[in-house]
């Protein structure tokens, strides 16, 4: 896998990345690597309170020939801003259902579940919920293994639509999560209309819960909500073991983090037991 590069090349995709200029180029080059397969689709485990294994979430990576390794930070709002990002999506929705199917033939891994993190894009688009219901068919999976996630930046647009796309994959039997739950700046109140099943707490509270109350307090407020409203709480950037039992001592039903496992290739965990 390509590092970092020389000096030369890291000074270019800074470049890249600052400069009105460089954004033209990454997108071309973004372009480029699309049709180039450059774009690999890793996948991080989440386990229950048990430390078992219940799901996998797809995260991307680019591996440019060009600028080195991209991470999706650098890429994704730019993707998202000139619209590619739909192709991408579908290619990642593609790709997750591919999974699926494969695990699907293995009593092992027949009831894990792939999560998908979607962007407020994919849902502008005409016919996005047909277009998953059209690939999780393609592929002969279960609906109910496939999970999209959200940010609240979908709640600030257009409310009503965010609902019955989400409404619609809810009768499919896709599950819908809302990620990074806390960070946003969206009234609480959208939860009453929203329809999803899963509250993910943001890394930032999960970092500092072990020393940091008001962190504390804010993952117990979560795991509160998440049971009155019947949602399971996931707690995403877990690193140590004393996060991992403050957060189970809160309640919160799963995990995800590198104390558990790092983003690996999803074809590497297809191929290994
Ligand atoms: P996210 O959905 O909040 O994903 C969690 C991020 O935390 C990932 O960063 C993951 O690699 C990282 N992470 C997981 N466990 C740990 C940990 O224990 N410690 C630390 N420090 N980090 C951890 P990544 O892979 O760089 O992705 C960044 C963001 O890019 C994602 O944030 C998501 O918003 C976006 N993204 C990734 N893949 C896709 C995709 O296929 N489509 C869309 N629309 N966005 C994506
Ligand atoms: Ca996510
Ligand atoms: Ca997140
Ligand atoms: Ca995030």
């Amino acid at each position: 896998r390509r590092e970092g590069g020389s000096r030369r090349l890291r000074q270019f995709r800074q470049r890249m990345l600052s400069e009105a200029q460089g954004r033209v180029q990454l997108i071309s080059e973004l372009h480029r690597g699309i049709e180039k397969g450059e774009l690999q689709l890793f996948a991080q485990p989440i386990v229950n309170r048990e430390r078992r294994v219940i799901g996998e979430e797809g995260l991307i990576r680019w591996f440019s020939s060009v600028l080195g390794t991209v991470a999706p930070d650098d890429f994704i709002p730019l993707a998202e801003q000139t619209g590619v990002i739909v192709e991408i999506g579908d290619w990642v929705l593609e790709e997750a259902c591919r999974t699926l199917s494969a695990w699907s033939l293995d009593p092992a891994r027949a009831d894990l579940t792939f999560s998908v993190n979607l962007s407020e894009r994919q849902l502008r688009v005409d016919g996005f919920g047909e277009r998953v219901r059209e690939i999780i068919a393609r592929h002969g999976v279960r609906p109910d293994r496939l999970t999209v996630e959200l940010t609240e930046s979908v709640l600030h647009s257009d409310l009503d639509r965010t609902v019955g796309v989400l409404g619609m994959l809810r009768t499919e039997g896709v599950q819908s999560s809302l990620d990074d739950f806390g960070t946003g700046y969206s009234s609480l109140s959208y939860l009453q209309h929203l329809p999803v099943q899963q509250l993910k707490i943001d890394r930032s509270f999960v970092s500092s819960v072990v020393e940091d109350p008001h962190a504390a307090a804010i993952a117990q407020t979560i795991v509160w909500l998440g049971r009155n409203f019947h949602l399971q709480v996931v707690a995403e950037g877990v690193e140590t073991e004393d996060q991992f039992s403050k957060l189970r001592e809160i309640g919160v039903d799963a995990f995800q983090g590198y104390l558990f496992g790092k983003p690996r290739p999803v074809a590497e965990r297809l191929l290994s037991a």
